[in-house]
Order: C-alpha cells, then structure tokens, then sequence
C-alpha cells in the first residue's frame, strides 16, 4: 500500500551535502581512510565556560518550558551585540530565539511570502533557501558569482535584471556559503539601494559574520532605512563552535519578529531553556576561545590554499571569511576527459579517500555557467589530516 503523502512533501528540498557524508561513512567502514571535507561542522569544542553555564542552568531546573520568543536576559543580550556588532539600536522585543538559524529561513518566507511572490536568492547557496520558496509556493530567482582574482563577487546585473514587480524578498549571505564571497562597501550599498528602490525585504543570513580571518565585519544593516526592511539570521553554531547545541535567533523589526514568535508557538513552543542560558555565557563572556578557534582554522585554511594552488588544474583565491574553500577545478577536469563534477568528486573520493561537496549540491547550475567548482570545508579536519588529504589529491592530479 503506497502512502498517501501530501502534495506538498513533494516540494520540500534537502541538504544533498548530507548524502556525500553517508557515502564517505560506508567507505570508511570498509576501512579505507576517509578526508572530510564535506560537511561544515565543527571539530572544536565549544568553551568551557558556555558548558558550564549550561550544567549549572540545568541544576539550577531550568528545565520547564520558557517564553516562546526566548528568555529575557538572552534577548537583552541579543540587543547589546546587535548594537555592538552592527551597530544599531534594538531591544529585546526586535529578537525572537530560535533553535538554531536555519530555522530563521522558513519562518521568514512563511511570514513575508505570499504564494506566487517572487525570492531573489543565491545559487550556489545554502540549499534550503529554495526548498523553504518552493515548499510554500514562492518563485525562487536565483542570481550567481562571478568569480574575480579576489574571490567571488554577487551579479548584481542578474539580481537587477529579475526584479519584477512581484519581487518581495531576497536573501543575502554575505560571507558565503559556499563561495565565501564578502560584499565590498560599494556592492553592499549598491544592494540596499536597489532593496530601498524596489521596496523589497531582506534576509541578511549572517551565519559567517564572526569567521572572519581580517577586517572587521559588516551588515547590509548599516545603510539607512535597511534595518526597518531586515531580518537578520544569527547562529551561536559557528561563532561559539555549537552547531549541535541548536541556538539562534532571527533579529529585525518588532512586527516581523512577533510573527515570527508566533510560528514558535505553534511550532516548538519554546528553544531549550537551559541552552539559552548557556547562550548568555556565550554572549556575555570572554572571546579567548573563539579567538583560538580563528587561529585554528587560519592555519587550516592557509595550509589548504598552498596545496590547493599548487595542484595541476585547480585554483582557488584566499577567501577573507567562513570556513570554506571553493576552488576551480575546470582544468583538472578537462585533463581527466571529465565533464560532471559528480564524477570528479566521486573519482577523487575512490582513489584518496578525500571527501567534498561540489557546486551542484549548493543548487542546480544556472544557464552559461562553464567553470566547475567543488567546496572544501576545512571546519571539520585538522591540519595534519589536511596535508595528507590534499597531498594525495594534488598526487593523483599531478
Ligand atoms: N546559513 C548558512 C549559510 C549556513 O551555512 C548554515 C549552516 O551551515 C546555516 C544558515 C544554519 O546553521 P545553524 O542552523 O546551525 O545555525
């Protein structure tokens, strides 16, 4: 008996990164030694001081349930880092907890989207972007990169070029998944001018904000009349090294986020109260530790770039900010006579054991794209490993 599903499972998407993981774990159970540089998690601990604050709140019985748009304490919090970090005035009524930002995705479009309105957002990109348009019936248009001896630049020609006037929403991740593109002043502002003129409301997925190798990091906020038209995605996953703890925040304007809390109470009730508590250790307390973890993975990062660049056939610009590497493979393809990157990852992964994502899991190609990319995340894989890995990718390549 076949089951009955909805019709609207058929539009949910999926993270098909998750996929490559399972494929590299049974290639790993045959015993052969597996380079994973396929999901961006976390090999770092988070701080002991946000693991005790938590142990403590748990003792403490803050165990019941909690207000639906978060603990007071971790909303003012909140508001002084918004204030701190971006600059702007809010309140704890602006913040809305969540249990983690990707829950931010879908209660955005779920609060904003009318069926049939139209969502700039990016491809490549974090996938579930367009499963939250197409899941509640949006039209998802999607604008790529150009890449630049620097890295990756937003084509704001293509952005332009799709408003129509049922464009209502886009989403922007500066500090990019997977590109780790970074806006310059110029290109931020040319995008909030174009999302003043064309009244539409913005996403600011900040994920990355804090992973951030030089330089200071900046939100589209900073431009006049974008925090009243912003909501911004916040994540304690990557800055404090919690990606399993499922602590985040959608931030932006008091109506929106009331709506938003009211998808909290129909949906989760409330974010775990006692990892809240530990959110205002993270908030409140020292950064020596996400310090070290930058260090971390600068080294990583800088040890992965010279094996990469040295590498018959692929090329990559040192990116400023995430943990992620996006390097050009065309040429190394075109030598093996390849022309799916599928095929080159697969290839890759048999013949060394490394293990990446490719472009195509960050979204289906867009028409006249040629060159050919894999992502490598160095989040998850210490700097021995890396030079291993990659040594026996460049050897293979040679
Ligand atoms: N946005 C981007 C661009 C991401 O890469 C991720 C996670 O990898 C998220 C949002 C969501 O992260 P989390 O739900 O752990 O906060």
């Amino acid at each position: 008996m076949s089951v009955p599903f909805a019709e609207r499972t058929k539009r949910l998407g999926t993270e098909t990164a998750f996929a490559v993981g399972a494929e590299a774990a049974s290639l790993a159970a045959t015993g052969v030694k597996v380079y994973p540089f396929h999901l961006g998690d976390l090999n770092i601990p988070t701080p002991e001081h946000i693991v005790e604050a938590a142990n403590r709140a748990i003792r403490e019985g803050k165990t019941s349930y909690c207000p639906t748009p978060g603990i007071t304490p971790l909303r003012e919090a909140m508001a002084e880092e918004i204030y701190r970090t971006r600059g702007f005035k809010i309140d704890a009524d602006n913040v809305s907890i969540q249990t983690g930002g990707k829950p931010v995705i879908g209660k955005f479009i779920m609060t904003l989207m009318n069926p049939g309105d139209e969502v700039l957002y990016p491809n490549p990109g974090f996938p579930i972007y367009e499963s939250m348009i197409n899941f509640h019936e949006g039209v998802g248009k999607p604008y790529g990169f150009r890449e630049t001896d620097k890295g990756f630049s937003l084509d704001l020609e293509a952005i332009e070029r799709q408003i129509s006037p049922r464009t209502k929403l886009i989403i922007y991740n500066n500090y990019h998944n997977p590109t780790s593109a970074e806006s310059d002043m110029e290109e931020m502002e040319h995008l909030a001018d174009i999302c003043l003129k064309h009244n539409i409301y913005v996403l600011s997925d900040e994920a990355y904000f804090d992973i951030l190798y030089d330089g200071t990091p900046k939100s589209i906020t900073r431009f006049q009349g974008l925090p009243e038209r912003t909501v911004i995605l916040y994540t304690f996953s990557k800055k404090f090294a919690m990606t399993g703890w499922r602590l985040g925040a959608a931030i932006g304007p008091r109506e929106v986020i009331e709506a938003i809390s009211r998808f909290n109470v129909n949906d989760e009730s409330c974010t775990n109260n006692f990892v809240q508590w530990a959110g205002v250790a993270a908030l409140r307390g020292p950064l020596d530790d996400h310090r070290k973890m930058i260090d971390i993975l600068r080294e990583r990062r800088d040890t992965a770039l010279s094996i990469l660049n040295n590498t018959k056939g692929i090329h990559v610009a040192t990116p400023d900010s995430t943990f992620y590497l996006f390097p050009n493979v065309t040429k190394a393809m075109e030598k093996l006579g390849m022309e799916e990157v599928e095929d080159f990852r697969k290839f890759v992964l048999e013949k060394t054991g490394v293990s990446f994502t490719t472009r195509n899991h960050f979204g289906t190609p867009l028409p006249g794209e040629t060159q050919k990319y894999i992502r490598l995340a160095y989040s998850g894989i210490d700097t021995p490993e890396i030079i291993e890995g990659l040594g026996k990718m460049k050897e293979l390549l040679g």
